[in-house]
């Protein structure tokens, strides 16, 4: 090489070193995010992974209590002025609204939604009681339209485009034994993400969905009832619920709030997904590709 070029290479390379060494901006720095169901598992993990980027986060709950405790912990851990907890009904027009006030008030505005405040339950169909059924409708399929609609509204409003992430489920693609009403809210959820991505597009409003498998430690869903049902249901004792999904997966590998935080958060993030929307992720280790067993 030329002594010229060999000069200027070398100063390429230091220059770039240079760069790698800098601390990087954490990409969400000015962003605010809504996460409903923030003060259960997959909720939690995913407002740490929010504030873990820069992000300010709303934890929107109906438990008070454990909304409390979380807020609390998160805001030791990131500071005050960074989260804050607002008490909300999904199935609630008011309360939601409300939340959404609450979240322009303490930060500005809304950029990211994460809805993903839900329940489970189970029944066989003949014991699926309209109920039932409705607690499903309204928890999930109304709840999540609700959040997504005073989000959407909001981010139309601010102009400047926004993210919307719907935690559905597994279960919203394929059935699961004694889950009738749950799976077809689930599929409702999926089936909403895509008129959102769809009106949203034309105002840079991305709508996306993750589907979580079974997550079994740190959800408070899979305590109690439900681990007992689903363990009947699927013939395994209750204890070994956690094997169970793990060995019928492609990966052989479980699935943790912590993977479906992650998920989230590319979704989240402009600049690692601006350009899907309408788009599903599902965190499963495989086992929505093919049967395994
Ligand atoms: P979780 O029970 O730990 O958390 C759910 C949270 O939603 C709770 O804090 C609860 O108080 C809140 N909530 C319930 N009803 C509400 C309402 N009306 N208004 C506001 N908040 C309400 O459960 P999780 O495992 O963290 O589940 C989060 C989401 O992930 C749910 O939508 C669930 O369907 C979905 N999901 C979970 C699993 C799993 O295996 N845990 C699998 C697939 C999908």
């Amino acid at each position: 090489l030329p002594e010229q070029e060999a000069f200027d290479i070398e100063y390429w390379l230091l220059e770039e070193a240079k760069l790698q060494r800098m601390p990087k901006p954490k990409p969400l720095v000015g962003k605010v995010a809504l996460v409903t169901g923030g003060a259960g598992g997959i909720g939690q993990a995913i407002a740490r992974r929010m504030l873990a980027e820069g992000a300010c986060v709303v934890l929107a709950d109906i438990d008070e209590d454990a909304l409390a405790s979380v807020t609390a912990d998160l805001a030791k851990a990131h500071g005050k002025d960074h989260v804050r907890g607002v008490r909300c009904d999904v199935t609630d027009e008011a309360s939601v609204i409300a939340a959404y006030g609450r979240a322009a008030l303490a930060f500005g505005g809304v950029d990211i939604l994460v809805s993903n405040a839900g329940i489970a339950s189970a029944a066989p169909i003949d014991e699926t009681t309209l109920a039932l059924w409705n607690r499903n409708q309204s928890i999930l399929a109304t709840g999540y339209f609700l959040v997504a609609r005073e989000a959407f509204k909001l981010m139309k409003a601010q102009g400047t485009g926004g993210s919307i992430v719907m935690i559905a489920s597994k279960n919203g693609m394929v059935a699961s034994n004694q889950a009738t009403a749950y799976c077809a809210a689930k599929a409702a959820e999926i089936q909403l993400s895509r008129s959102f991505a769809l009106e949203g597009a034309p105002l840079g409003i991305r709508s996306n969905v993750v589907n979580p498998d079974a997550v079994i430690r740190g959800s408070k869903i899979w305590t109690g009832k439900w681990s007992e049902e689903r363990a009947a249901a699927n013939k395994v004792d209750e204890g070994d619920l956690e094997a169970f999904y793990r060995d019928r997966s492609m990966l052989k590998r479980s699935v943790f709030p912590e993977d479906i935080a992650e998920a989230t958060y590319f979704f989240a993030c402009e600049d690692l997904s601006a350009k899907s929307t309408g788009n599903i992720l599902n965190v499963d280790a495989g086992n929505l590709a093919a049967f395994t067993r």
